[in-house]
């Protein structure tokens, strides 16, 4: 008789059954982050940071995946086509917000393929040059890449990416058009640009801290509209400081997951979050980097993407209106 009964339950109701006590053991195996860049970046840094802090509250082992190229966009297209069972994430920067723009065709949709698991950090930029580089203060920089126009190369990670969008504004607001040289992320391009095989890179400070307080690199700017408080950088001026009107670039992270998530296991994630960015050492650490570690308020999955659309209103218009988008 119970085999009789069973076998009338509809597919459907079984299926649902069986998520419902998925999402119930959630997690019971290890969770994958996915870094759209490569390994040693700053993406990477806040991902592997942010990993170790997770650990605790989810109660299982956390790893990093750098699924890099394409500005971005492979790694966030992979988590987009995951299976939506919470064990695929994705950390991604201000690129989810401008990459629609900046480039034609990605195969994802920002708003409709993602579940927002909440905002992570907001991170400045720098604009760094080669060691060698014979400029010390933005106007010799001005007046050094008036002299060579055409010989200037900037690294960045592929077109789409938060060095791309920067560098792209940069170029705008010095009036001079430089090569890009794409890597797979801004930790490789900081390898080329110490040992001189590029000139310049706009970066975020966790990528760029260290290597400017080692003078390993020459800086010339943030692009925030205040200066910074980390030691290494609180005597670098702002863009606006130099005359660069309206130049204000922070870069923010958030986590993903595939869209269609169970809500039971979205909410276990979001809470983990929320704990994990109240974890002291994780504070520390983004500190010292000069990243700044979101209030709750921003870590709820609905001002997330209330958040990223601002950003797309915010950046649409901008990148259309400097005419820096890719075709
Ligand atoms: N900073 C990179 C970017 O330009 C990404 C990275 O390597 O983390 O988007």
């Amino acid at each position: 008789m119970k085999k009789l009964i069973q076998s009338f339950v509809p597919a459907a109701l079984l299926a649902a059954g069986t998520l419902a006590a998925a999402a119930q053991d959630f997690p019971s195996k290890p969770i994958t982050i996915v870094v759209p860049f490569a390994a040693g970046g700053p993406t990477d840094k806040v991902a592997r940071d942010l990993a170790e802090a997770l650990r605790k509250p989810l109660g299982t082992t956390v790893i990093v995946d750098n699924a890099a190229g394409a500005g971005g966009s492979i790694g966030a297209n992979k988590v987009a086509k995951a299976p939506a069972d919470g064990y695929t994430l994705l950390l991604h920067h201000i690129g989810m917000a401008t990459m629609p723009t900046l480039v034609r065709n990605i195969p994802f949709k920002v708003e409709s393929d993602f579940e927002y698991l909440g905002l992570v950090n907001d991170v400045p930029m720098t604009i760094i040059g080669k060691p060698g580089l014979p400029a010390n203060n933005l106007k010799e920089l001005r007046e050094w890449l008036q002299k060579n126009k055409g010989r200037v190369n900037l690294g960045n990670a592929g077109v789409g990416s938060a060095s791309h969008l920067c560098g792209m504004l940069f170029q705008h607001a010095m009036g001079v058009e430089m090569t890009a040289v794409p890597y797979k992320g801004t930790g490789p391009a900081m390898t080329d640009l110490m040992g001189g095989q590029i000139d310049l890179m706009c970066d975020q400070t966790t990528n760029t801290t260290g290597a400017i307080e080692a003078k390993k690199v020459k800086v010339f700017a943030v692009t925030t509209p205040h200066r910074l408080t980390v030691p290494a950088l609180k005597d670098v001026p702002t863009m606006q400081e130099l005359g660069v009107k309206d130049f204000n670039v922070t870069i923010f992270h958030g986590l993903y997951a595939p869209k269609g998530t169970p809500a039971p296991v979205l909410k276990k994630l979001n809470d983990a979050l929320k704990a994990a960015l109240k974890d002291p050492d994780f504070i520390k650490r983004e500190e010292a980097l000069g990243a700044v570690v979101v209030n709750d308020k921003r870590v709820e999955p609905a001002e997330h993407k209330k958040f990223v659309l601002s950003e797309i209103n915010k950046w649409t218009p901008l990148i259309k209106a400097a005419n820096i988008y890719v075709e």
